[in-house]
């Protein structure tokens, strides 16, 4: 019996159980993908106690995403760029190793979703958090020749510049709406937009109609931002296909198949969200 998890405080709204669940059950797999709550001062003890009960690794939620990155033996160097683990495996000899996946999924899903995309044009991502900053990497080794950063609290936005550096240049907030000029993507990395929050703060006046927008918010899957975008011609690439490209590397490392990503998978984890 291969066993992995998602370890978060709490847990038991994560989709991961269900989605990994599904690729289980798909492919055949002798095993189980669970929920572990662990707290916060908890978490050393957990994640060392991962080879102890057999347990081929998991993968980590919030708030646990960057305290986990001191914890493992080794780290990935997108890991240590993110400065956030999302995906631990056990090795043979128990030692634990971290990566983060969250760049990977984000990149696969725009690919998926808007195959017409090239990474030729400036792109700009609107905030300046944990996924935001794993965007942005995954944008800069994807060749987008700049990239512009815009936040809320304008610091964060140019520490998350300085610390992943050219091409990324931070914009002022007040300015966010000049930046859209001649994009060829749009990114909302920000809450804004999700179930209870209000819609992203930007006017997309200025942008090109052959710019891809694309949120990283997926409940509700068509944002404001998306709507709007939409309406006006842009094309759009909705979140969810980020988390189901994201557990595709755990999945493949804990059970020993590289799942595919299609629409039962993405219809199994959207009953999640309806509450089924
Ligand atoms: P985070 O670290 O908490 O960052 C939140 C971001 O939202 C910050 O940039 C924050 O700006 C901004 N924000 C919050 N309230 C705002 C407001 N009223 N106006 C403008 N900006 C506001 O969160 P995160 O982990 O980066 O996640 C960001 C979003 O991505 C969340 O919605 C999350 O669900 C989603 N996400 C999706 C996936 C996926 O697989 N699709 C993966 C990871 C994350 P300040 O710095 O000014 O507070």
């Amino acid at each position: 019996m291969r066993l992995a998890g998602v370890m978060g405080w709490p847990v038991s709204h994560s989709l991961s159980p269900r989605l990994h669940g599904h690729w289980l059950r798909r492919y055949g797999v002798q095993g189980a993908y669970v929920p572990l709550a662990v707290r916060p001062d908890d978490l050393p003890s957990a994640l060392r106690s991962l080879p102890l009960l057999g347990i081929r690794g998991c993968n980590v939620t919030v708030p646990h995403k960057e305290a986990a990155l001191i914890i493992m033996d080794t780290v990935t160097p997108e890991a240590v760029r993110v400065g956030a683990v999302n995906t631990v495996v056990v090795g043979q000899d128990g030692r634990l190793t971290g990566s983060n996946t969250d760049g990977y999924g984000f990149l696969q899903n725009l690919k998926a979703g808007a195959a017409q995309w090239r990474p030729r044009r400036p792109a700009l991502v609107v905030g300046a958090g944990g996924a935001a900053r794993a965007v942005v990497a995954a944008l800069i080794d994807e060749g987008v020749p700049s990239i512009r950063v815009t936040n809320r609290t304008d610091d964060r936005a140019r520490a998350l510049a300085s610390a992943l550096g050219a091409p990324v240049e931070p914009v002022a907030w007040a300015e966010r709406a000049d930046a859209l000029a001649d994009i060829g993507l749009l990114v909302n990395a920000t809450t804004q937009g999700m179930t209870e929050h209000p819609p992203l703060d930007l006017r997309l006046d200025g942008l090109a109609a052959d710019a891809v927008v694309t949120d990283l918010v997926y409940n509700p899957l068509e944002t404001p931002l998306l709507a709007g975008a939409r309406a006006r011609g842009n094309g759009v690439v909705d979140g969810i296909g980020m988390l189901l490209h994201q557990a595709r590397p755990g999945f493949a490392a804990w059970f020993g198949i590289d799942p595919t990503v299609d629409q039962p998978l993405r219809d199994a984890v959207l009953g999640g969200l309806a509450g089924d």
